[in-house]
């Protein structure tokens, strides 16, 4: 074994053969992988070996396409057959609310390039005859479902590294793992040490001891799941004699079920109700090619749903039932990237597809690795999505949750109950006992909107129960004034002598002076986006500088990965992330003003106040730091206070705003009101694929400022070249039903964008969706449609804000 290496992967499952592959692939020779055994000896082996393309996130359903796609490049490479089988398949609904969803899929596979078709139930039972046509009201085709040998795979992406001029070394297990002061990692196996610069936690069912062994606590833990194989079934030899051709998959959402042929028979797995961790604390190291012992009684309810689907089932044996465990993160997506604050330590794990997702992950992580970038849009799989809070019971409570809905429907007016409520803020009860529909972001609970007594949500794609009481507190805000909660936003104080040079470098726009704030755009290098924030100047005379930023609150870790990167070595600059120490209150609608200088002595008119000020002011007896700015598009304040003072302000704002009809709003009213006003969000209208000028955030650029700002050539070239896409804003022509989000965009007969929010803007009673076409015609007045649950709808660009066009309302 060497004694160095650029990298070290640990582990030697199918993800972390991948990595291995493509950082050989693109250039990295010096790279090692360690595996404890043989190779495949955690969940690989005894996986089922099926692979789909389809997944609720557009940008890995686009990672999962590229990793289907790379079997015949390994193989040819590595001469290892994959045994790699596209038979195709079918996505089946059983009910109405099933088919609604497949719609979708069905939109988001257009701009994705996947092939896939809605058919009716007779035609799949055509295609895979052993379905029951009348339990099911339609279903989908899917051409690139198939399935493939998991070792043969592994093996293919480890010998064609090798070829590319990567080692494997099998029985070398990894003991410890040490940082030097020179920064590298000293890797300690039972065979000596490495040391290396890179170090890559491809760990799988060990995932969270490899972590451990650098201090990291990762959200992961492995499910037990089964599936059975059966005998030899007449049922196939008939397709296969008379088609040529092996079974296709089929996924039976409602059955919670997945099959395929296996030799002559059928492949039928599960992801059931009564589910079971395994090794909940921690996993052991003498596991390896075990199987679990089956356990029929707990899938029994859902077989007995898959022996009425699938007729044929009834009168076959079973031959084998397999039970295996395998790593699931709280939403069932990979943990993949940089870890924050361990610098070149990297994660590959709770990746609970290997064999649909492996190719990407390693494609991702290694342009990361090589490039500083993952080069895609890969927010679903960053490890940075979680923080400390999604500790070992959350983690477990929550894939628990996730495992037992595998396959079932998320409305999106759906809040899922595990793991929660976990973090509150001091006013939760408060607001609880007003009538607060709670969700949850970043593990906060955040209030959604405000039911009447005996109302609640209805879960459905269409317009539902809390729709006229959205609307009721978006007037309220529009005609009077409102009240919401903005705790969940990310909040950061910046500090120290080179605090401002440091500012100018991380962000585009120009800086504000003292009592001012900007809107911020933060670039990469490449002058894609990478966040945009509201950055105060909080210095006050004679003090050190100081600055306030707030952003998207569900990116608190994966900005200060970012800053914390970026942070210069001499010390003279400390940002930190306030996090709850922080909670905000924001008013908002045209009476804003008279509620604020009711509670307080300071002159808030609109000479000492004015647009983008910021102050510190006392509310009632608090101390708080307002600013004069607003989500909503209206005129209105973001106020931020120490948490012991939320309920005497809270309290204070309620009590001045009686004689306006003060209401409080949430998050689904602060979103109505974002769209008529066309502000788009972190991680929907802006993400790390779009540049400023694509995303209309080139207005906040600084291009001609002084400072090389990160990004700053790109930025220009960008606005040179005028890149490829631009964000609008469409009013969609719908009847019951507003886009979400992920919906397709058609002009004429051509699939040309998505869309990346949407929803009914009650103010102006608009269904409004925000989205990206191609620049070339996104000033084209007419031609637009888009598809929503499976029908097209006439869409029309809006180029004026809804709302105060002319910011009269936000700046008077
Ligand atoms: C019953 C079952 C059916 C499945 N069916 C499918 C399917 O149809 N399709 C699909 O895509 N996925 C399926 N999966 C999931 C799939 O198996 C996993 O997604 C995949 O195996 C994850 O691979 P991995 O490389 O991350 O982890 P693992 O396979 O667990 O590999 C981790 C490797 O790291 C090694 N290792 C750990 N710690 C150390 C250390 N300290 N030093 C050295 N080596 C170490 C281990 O020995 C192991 O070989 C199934 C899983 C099960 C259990």
């Amino acid at each position: 074994m060497k004694s160095h290496a650029q990298v070290v992967v640990i582990g030697g499952g199918v993800v972390g053969c991948s990595v291995l592959y493509h950082l050989a692939r693109s250039g990295w020779k010096d790279v090692v992988l360690l595996e404890r055994d043989e190779l495949t000896s955690g969940s690989t082996w005894h996986a089922a070996g099926g692979m789909h393309t389809i997944n609720g996130d557009p940008n890995v359903a686009k990672l999962q396409k590229y990793t289907i796609e790379l079997y015949k490049e390994i193989e040819e490479l590595s001469g290892q057959a994959t045994g790699v089988h596209i038979t195709g398949g079918v996505l089946l609904a059983a009910t109405e609310a099933r088919m609604d969803w497949l719609r979708g899929v069905v939109a988001k596979g257009r701009y994705l390039g996947l092939d896939l078709e809605e058919i009716s139930a007779e035609e799949a039972h055509r295609l895979m005859p052993l379905i029951d046509p009348k339990q099911f009201v339609g279903a989908v085709r899917n051409s690139e479902d198939g399935h493939l040998d998991p070792a043969g795979v592994t093996h293919a992406y480890a010998k064609a590294a090798r070829k590319l001029g990567a080692d494997v070394e099998r029985f070398t297990k990894v003991e410890d793992i040490v940082r030097q002061p020179d920064g590298k990692w000293r890797v300690v196996t039972n065979k000596g040490e490495v040391i290396a610069e890179h170090v890559v936690n491809a760990g799988g069912l060990w995932a969270r001891e490899v972590g451990r062994m650098v201090g990291l606590e990762l959200p992961v833990l492995a499910m037990e799941h089964m599936y059975l194989i059966t005998e030899d079934m007449p049922e196939v030899a008939e397709v296969n004699a008379s088609t040529g051709k092996e079974v296709i998959h089929a996924v039976d959402f409602d059955g919670e079920l997945y099959l395929r042929q296996e030799r002559g028979g059928m492949l039928m797995g599960t992801y059931e109700k009564a589910n079971k961790p395994w090794s909940e604390f921690t996993t052991p190291w003498n596991f390896g090619h075990e199987l679990l012992e089956p356990d029929i009684d707990r899938i029994a309810p859902s077989l007995e749903v898959g022996f009425r689907h699938f007729p044929a089932f009834q009168k076959a044996g079973i031959k084998q039932i397999i039970n295996g465990p395998f790593t699931f993160a709280p939403d069932g997506n990979p943990l993949v990237g940089p870890v924050r604050g361990l610098p070149g330590f990297w994660v590959a794990c709770g990746v609970m597809a290997g064999f649909s997702q492996g190719g990407g992950v390693g494609l991702a992580l290694s342009n990361w690795m090589i490039h500083g970038d993952p080069g895609f849009d890969i927010w679903a799989m960053d490890v940075a999505r979680y923080g400390d809070w999604a500790t070992m019971a959350y983690t477990n409570a929550k894939v628990r949750e996730n495992y037992s809905r595998r396959f079932s429907i998320r409305f999106p007016n759906e809040e899922l109950p595990a793991g929660r409520p976990l973090k509150t803020t001091p006013i939760y009860d408060l607001l609880a006992a007003r009538g607060a529909q709670f969700g949850v972001a970043y593990g906060l609970e955040v209030p959604l909107w405000y039911a009447p007594e005996g109302v609640k949500d209805e879960f459905s794609w269409r317009r539902s129960s809390d729709f006229e009481h959205v609307g009721r507190e978006v007037r309220a805000v529009r005609d009077s004034v409102g009240l919401s909660e903005i705790s969940s936003f990310a909040k950061y104080r910046v500090v120290g002598q080179g605090a401002e040079a440091w500012l100018d470098e991380m962000f585009a726009c120009r800086l504000p002076k003292p009592g001012r704030m900007t809107l911020a755009p933060m670039l990469k290098e490449d002058g894609k986006l990478i966040g945009d924030f509201t950055l105060a100047n909080v210095s006050r005379d004679g003090r050190a500088s100081e600055w306030f930023l707030a952003g998207s609150g569900i990116a608190e870790q994966f900005h200060m990965r970012w800053f914390e990167q970026h942070l210069p070595d001499d010390g003279s600059v400390a940002i930190e992330a306030l996090g709850l120490r922080r909670v905000g209150l924001s008013i908002a609608g045209p009476k804003a003003r008279d509620v604020l200088a009711k509670v307080t002595r300071a002159d808030v008119s609109n000479a000492a106040f004015p647009f983008m000020a910021i102050q510190s002011i006392d509310i009632g007896m608090s101390p708080c730091l307002v600013g004069r700015v607003s989500y909503t598009g209206d005129l209105g304040y973001e106020i931020w206070m120490a948490p012991e003072y939320q309920r005497s302000v809270f309290h204070a704002l309620m009590e001045a705003g009686e004689e306006f009809g003060i209401a409080l709003f949430g998050g689904r009213a602060l979103n109505s009101l974002r769209l008529e006003k066309g502000y788009g969000s972190w991680a929907r209208e802006y993400r790390p694929i779009y540049g400023p000028l694509e995303s209309g955030l080139d207005r906040f650029v600084a291009y001609g400022k002084e400072a090389d700002f990160i990004g700053k050539a790109a930025a220009l070239a960008e606005r040179d070249s005028g890149g490829r896409f631009r964000l609008r804003t469409f009013i969609v022509d719908t009847e019951d039903a507003d886009v979400i989000g992920d919906e397709a965009i058609w002009h004429g007969d051509n699939v040309v964008g998505w869309v990346t929010s949407g929803g009914y803007a009650h103010g102006s009673a608009f269904s409004v969706a925000l989205g990206y076409g191609p620049k070339e015609i996104a000033d084209a007045s007419d031609g637009f449609e888009i598809e929503l649950l499976g029908k097209r709808y006439p869409a029309r660009i809006q180029s004026a804000p809804l709302f105060d066009a002319n910011f009269e309302r936000l700046r008077g």
